[in-house]
């Protein structure tokens, strides 16, 4: 296993592509930064040893003082839809692609965020503050643990350089790391570019999408099939993400185009949230007044997402009625993934036609009470057998124990035994989920220099679903005093 930063295997696909596609520039340094945290999960998913994060140079590069061996830092260009109006031009503001790290587990792009003015910074300074910075670090990793896709965060640096948002903060850069970061955005930016529209549709299909390759000959490619078939893929997987998100209580806060990733990965934490009290309509982002990006109008952003790249598709040739008809794919993928979930949720054999009412009113049991999302889950698993317990955390516990019973009379026919019902449960509601009170320790702590909450944090969220005795308070809603932080997008 690859020890030292000098040995790493680089590659700069992304760099190959036309110049049209990011501008090849550095990171603009830190003033006396150091290595506050790096993730010896993430090096080791990646193939890589956890020592590499001892090695000086390792510090360096993600400083943004050192490129990658043989790498090519580039900030790259997108556009997007943000909060449902075209917003033209962005890209990577305050970010630079460092190049890609090849092991024996794949390819994986190292990306700084954090790093320093770009040609896309627009009005902004290049730069993330520690509070977001930790925060971004934290969630990578806590839907990392609960199967989640999403990008990875490897390591945090940390400086004294004042940056200035509501009050005077010091700047961080945290290092990404994911397959590749292209976004919806990104073709959107090219849809009247119909040469770097085709080329960023090969990269993606020959890297990501190779079901959508066409066949080795001498005939022209049906460029019009790969992009229909490079949609209905993302479609599924933005289906995919919109149920997994839904079902841990994660509102992202702004779901704009430029932020939802071709993978369909969780990208770019901003003012996301996972839910304490549920409320169907929970608003993460305080600066999203319409509540746009609420967690119930999360799957129906996903698909109007995906509109806007399905548009950029037409400068290729292909034909609207067949790109609304991949579209219409959606809400079907939607919910078999969203049944899928809640089967497993609620400890089901399979899902049947009677079960929508039951997660529906549910959904509507835990709103009216506002029970918190997660313990409601995970206490379902024990509620059959001492449904009093369950019962008396609900206000209007007759609707809760009437809900019980139609539950029980569920499971009844389901007919599985009790133990291994539970487990199942057990292994898929998760304990611990990353609170917003529970980052604020970590991000008041790391401002001190201490590390020792994020530790825990990781060390919990990484199997989210085993108790560990000891860390009831990790597990607890909120103090009513910190229930209700809000999170602005300014980071
Ligand atoms: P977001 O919605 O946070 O993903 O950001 C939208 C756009 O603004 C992206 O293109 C970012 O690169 C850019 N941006 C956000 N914050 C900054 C900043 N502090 N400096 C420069 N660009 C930024
Ligand atoms: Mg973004």
């Amino acid at each position: 296993m690859i020890e030292h930063v000098r040995d790493l295997r680089v590659a700069n696909s992304y760099a190959e592509l036309p110049p049209a596609f990011y501008t090849k520039l550095r990171p603009q340094p830190l003033t006396n930064p150091r290595l506050l945290h790096a993730n010896p999960d993430v090096l080791r998913d990646m193939g890589l040893s956890p020592r590499l994060a001892s090695d000086p140079d390792f510090a360096q590069v993600c400083a943004g003082n050192a490129p990658l061996p043989n790498g090519n830092t580039l900030a790259a260009v997108y556009s997007g839809h943000q909060f449902g109006v075209w917003a033209g031009q962005l890209g990577d503001g305050r970010a630079h692609l460092l190049g890609e790290v090849i092991t024996s587990t794949g390819h994986w792009e190292w990306q700084l965020k954090g790093s320093g003015k770009t040609p896309y910074s627009r009005m902004g300074d290049g730069r993330a503050v520690l509070r977001s910075s930790v925060r971004e670090y934290l969630a990578s990793e806590a839907m990392h643990g609960l199967g989640i896709p999403t990008t990875r965060a490897l390591a945090l640096v940390v400086s004294d350089d004042p940056v200035y948002r509501e009050t005077v903060e010091t700047a961080a850069i945290v290092t990404r790391v994911s397959p590749t970061f292209v976004r919806f955005g990104t073709f959107e930016h090219f849809s009247n570019s119909p040469a770097e529209q085709r080329a960023l549709l090969d990269y993606v299909i020959t890297r990501f999408y190779p079901e959508c390759r066409p066949p080795d000959n001498d005939g022209e490619p049906d460029v019009p099939g790969m992009a229909l078939c490079f949609l209905d893929g993302v479609v599924q997987r933005t289906a995919r993400l919109m149920a997994d998100w839904m079902t841990v209580g994660f509102c992202h806060g702004v779901m704009n185009t430029d932020n939802m990733s071709v993978l369909g990965l969780t990208i770019d934490y901003g003012p996301y949230g996972f839910m304490d009290a549920f409320q169907a309509n929970h608003i993460c982002n305080h600066t999203d007044t319409q509540g746009r990006y609420a967690w119930n109008a999360q799957p129906s952003v996903g698909h109007w997402n995906l509109y806007r790249l399905a548009g950029s598709f037409l400068s290729l040739g292909v034909e609207p009625d067949a790109l609304r008809e991949v579209l219409d794919g959606y809400e079907a993928a939607f919910l078999d993934a969203y049944h899928r979930n809640m089967v497993l949720k609620f400890g089901l054999r399979q899902w049947e036609d009677g079960d929508q009412q039951l997660a529906d009113d549910w959904w509507k049991l835990l709103h009216t009470n506002q029970a918190d999302f997660t313990l409601s889950f995970r206490e379902l698993a024990d509620a059959p057998e001492i449904p009093d317990a369950f019962v008396s955390r609900f206000a209007d516990q007759g609707a809760a124990r009437e809900w019980l019973d139609r539950y029980i009379v569920r499971l009844q026919r389901d007919n599985r035994p009790v133990e291994e019902r539970k487990a199942s449960m057990n292994g898929v509601n998760p304990v611990y989920v990353l609170r917003n009170h529970l980052a604020q320790q970590a991000i008041e702590a790391a401002g001190q220099g201490d590390v020792s909450e994020i530790d825990t944090l990781l060390m919990l969220l990484r199997d989210p679903y085993y108790e560990r005795p000891g860390y009831d308070a990790f597990a607890q809603a909120p103090p009513p005093s910190a229930a209700h932080i809000q999170v602005s997008c300014s980071s």
